[in-house]
């Protein structure tokens, strides 16, 4: 009989330090067995552990793409739930920390989109007309499998912070109107920078009946936005770039598309954690930029890019941390490869079949446009 898996009690004392080398020793054990695919967004402790590293898009893509028996994801939730769907079936998705979510998925579940379908329907079958023919639903990569699901089964599509444009762009090809959620602020920012007007936009508020819309409003609706919104991304004010500019004349401002309409309109750029880290390392010596996106990932950036002679400012004066990205730490990192090393899986992230398989039509809908 082997022996019981490791309690994760045993890691809570340990040390940072002694868990960098025992991480690093297990993995050593494992070699190619195990590879770890970790998001921008992770602690410094975490981040330098993985193997490969990237925003949403990018680690979907590795993760369709790794041989290893074990993908241990150092991010949130949904994204390891990626990783099981895209992976083969042989492959074993792992969440160190099984409460690494993500606060903006949650606020759409699948029996709120399935009832605003439904409400969505009922008022458009009034007319004449049908959910099912004119209304594309996406979901953000930032939501449970089961909506990925949803979306698969409805003639929808996902999308990520990378490809937003591009899997709007396809949506309208095909049907009049889209549903997006859980954010509304890509889908805002997205549908703006296509030319689409504020006014063809409306906010579908899912604890109210219809949305809270009168019926000509979601009938006259080009894209009806969930009322979902990412904390962390909501902490960045249109006045912290005024107040910067005012000091800094010449900085340049990047941001995530999660953040305002407002700041992503008084930004120079927009983009994915990737781009802003792409934009960053390639920026002149002697910039300034001030940057919307989560703490973690700017603080890296600031250390990286200092001894160049690139200045990082982070946006807001308080601090805003992904605080359920935070709980991936190095003591759970730590026992998840150990365990691994002594044959015990723990944190398994296993999508049910049916779900798996709509899901992945959505994913794979969605990479066939990135290509
Ligand atoms: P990216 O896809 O840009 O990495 O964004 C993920 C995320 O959760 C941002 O809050
Ligand atoms: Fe979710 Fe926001 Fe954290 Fe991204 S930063 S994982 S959207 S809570």
């Amino acid at each position: 009989m082997s022996a019981p898996a490791i309690a994760i009690q045993e890691y809570a004392t340990l040390s940072d330090a002694d868990c960098d080398a025992r991480i690093r020793a297990a993995k050593e054990k494992l070699g190619d067995r195990a590879v770890i695919l970790g998001h921008h967004y992770q602690r410094e402790e975490v981040y330098r552990h993985a193997d490969l590293t990237g925003d949403s898009l990018k680690l979907a893509k590795l993760a369709a793409g790794v041989d290893a028996e074990y993908i241990v994801f150092c991010g949130v939730h949904f994204m390891a739930e990626v990783a099981d769907i895209m992976s083969k079936p042989e492959q074993v998705a792992i969440l160190p920390d099984m409460a690494a979510g993500c606060s903006m998925a949650d606020m759409a579940d699948l029996a709120n989109v399935e009832r605003a379908w439904r409400e969505i329907d009922a008022v458009m079958q009034k007319h004449g007309r049908a959910a099912e023919d004119e209304v594309t639903p996406i979901t953000y990569v930032n939501s449970a499998a089961d909506l990925k699901g949803f979306c698969g089964r409805h003639g929808g599509i996902c999308c990520t912070s990378t490809n937003a444009q591009g899997v709007l762009e396809w949506a309208f090809a095909r049907r009049e109107k889209v549903l997006f959620f859980p954010d509304q602020h890509l889908g805002r920012n997205t549908a703006a920078k296509m030319g689409i007007s504020l006014d063809d936009m409306a906010v579908w508020d899912f604890d109210k009946p219809n949305g809270g819309l009168s019926d000509q409003e979601i009938l006259d609706a080009k894209v009806l936005l969930w009322k979902g919104f990412c904390s962390v991304h909501q902490m960045f004010k249109p006045e912290h770039i005024d107040q910067f500019r005012e000091k800094h004349p010449d900085a340049k401002i990047i941001s995530h598309p999660e953040c305002s309409y407002e700041v992503c309109q008084k930004s120079d750029l927009v983009g994915s954690t990737e781009f802003i880290q792409e934009h960053l390392r390639n920026a002149e010596p002697g910039s300034k930029w001030l940057v919307g996106t989560e703490l973690n990932l700017v603080n890296r950036l600031h250390n990286e890019m200092k001894p160049k002679g690139v200045d990082v400012y982070f946006m807001s004066p308080v601090v805003c941390m992904c605080s359920t990205m935070f709980r991936v730490d190095p003591q759970h990192l730590c026992w998840t490869l150990e365990n691994l090393v002594e044959g015990h899986v723990v944190n398994r992230i296993s999508v049910p079949g049916d779900v798996a398989s709509n899901a992945r039509t959505a994913l794979d809908r969605m990479l066939e446009i990135a290509k």
